[in-house]
């Protein structure tokens, strides 16, 4: 297949390819699929051989968010049954982040429901992130608080952050449709400011909230311009209670091409398969780690993952392994641009404009948290799943979307 032969050649030298290449990528049909997949497999192997890179969510607060992006369970006006919580105290965060860590996680996500931090925010962050690395020096710390203002980022990298997450979501054409709260272009700026200030940029999208090939190429390739560092692709997952419980339009088929695509267009950086991967891959989670150098380990925000030892099975059950901490992520160059970046922002060229609007956005939703977690049995009888309608096949799948009752938040131990 002449694209596949032209998509991998590019790939191994470390270029991108054209629109037109990206979008017949998506265009190709099951039959060509594992063609896909082992073109795009080289590319990844290139870079970033049979590492597998994993990350750990912990969610500092949880829920009750007054911005309405539509695919959140933690949204203005949600009816998920999510975990809700205000913020972890230093310590239950590290202690959350060391399980993870001790799962065989490099990097700790440090997430927050909300627009954006306040400055006393970003003080508690610090404190959380200093008792994190107290106990596990090396660890890489990634922070997503949602839109920064002026010299927030400049105090998180100060503290030992490495990255910031902030992710695009979708094109810029239909960000309108999915959040009136803030906008694309606040998103975007964000993204700027934690490069500008020496953090590695994390900044992905969310895949099957109705968007067309031509958003997920537009998206993808803003992407890439912007510099992240780490591209998480989430699949959405239809939270009952949010404007997009029904969107149940992805196959694992067409989780893999696009999964494919994102390698392309990237192809030595990060890519991380991130919510949604046990929701919409399924038993083709393997095929997956072909294409992406990095997932999530156990539970996301809101929702659970499969058991964290079945996330490492399956890691050496395809042939792969754990990336350890003495290990680079991004091939040399990469590396060479993220640093030649941080050494120029530090004579502090901050953004201009103020940060407005803002948000997280990967994976589930969270919660606004009572104090006490809840007993067992409560959170058995808790444990919400949502019915919905896969558009493949007409077939209810109330088994796939569970909201997350243990870990960050409860007296129940996390999966790690
Ligand atoms: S994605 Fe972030 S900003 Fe948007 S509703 Fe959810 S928590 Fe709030």
């Amino acid at each position: 297949m002449d694209l596949l032969d032209t998509l991998t050649a590019k790939g191994l030298r470390g270029d991108v390819p054209t629109r037109e290449e990206a979008l017949a990528v998506l265009a190709t049909t099951d039959d060509e699929l594992l063609d896909v997949v082992a073109a795009a497999g080289k590319v990844r192997r290139r870079w970033f051989g049979r590492r597998v890179k994993l990350n750990y969510l912990v969610n500092l607060k949880s829920g009750l968010c007054p911005e309405d992006c539509n695919y959140c369970s933690q949204r203005l006006g949600s009816k998920a049954e999510i975990l809700k919580y205000t913020w972890l105290k230093p310590d239950q965060a590290a202690e959350a982040a060391r399980a993870g860590v001790a799962g065989g996680a490099k990097r700790v996500c440090l997430v927050a429901s909300g627009r954006g931090p306040t400055d006393r925010d970003i003080d508690r962050v610090t404190d959380t992130m200093a008792a994190i690395q107290e106990a596990d020096p090396e660890v890489e710390i990634c922070v997503c608080l949602g839109l920064l203002s002026d010299n927030q980022a400049e105090r998180l990298k100060a503290a030992g952050a490495d990255a910031y997450n902030h992710n695009l979501n979708t094109s810029e054409k239909t960000y309108g449709d999915i959040t009136t709260t803030h906008t694309y272009a606040d998103r975007v700026d964000t993204v700027k400011k934690a490069h500008g200030a020496g953090l590695s940029a994390c900044s992905g999208l969310i895949a099957g909230m109705g968007e067309s090939d031509e958003d997920l190429v537009d998206v993808v390739f803003a992407l890439r311009e912007l510099g992240s560092d780490s591209v998480p692709v989430n699949f959405l997952i239809p939270f009952e209670g949010t404007p997009l419980a029904k969107e149940w339009n992805l196959t694992p088929q067409r989780c893999l091409r696009i999964l494919a695509m994102v390698r392309f267009v990237n192809p030595d950086t990060e890519v991380r398969i991130a919510g949604g991967r046990e929701v919409h891959l399924r038993s083709m989670q393997p095929l997956g780690l072909h294409l992406a150098n990095s997932i999530f380990l156990g539970d996301y925000l809101t929702s659970e993952g499969q058991a964290g030892q079945t996330d490492l099975d399956m890691i050496k059950d395809a042939g792969f392994e754990v990336e350890g901490a003495g290990e680079a992520t991004l091939p040399r160059h990469r590396a060479d641009v993220a640093a030649a970046s941080s050494a120029a922002s530090a004579c502090g060229t901050a953004a201009s404009a103020c940060g407005s609007g803002g948000g997280c956005g990967p994976c589930g939703g969270h919660a606004h948290a009572p104090e006490a977690a809840p007993a067992p049995e409560a959170a058995d009888a808790l444990t919400a799943t949502a019915t919905a309608i896969e558009a493949s096949g007409d077939e209810l799948r109330s088994d796939l979307v569970k909201v997350r009752l243990r870990g960050a938040g409860t007296e129940l131990a996390p999966n790690a």
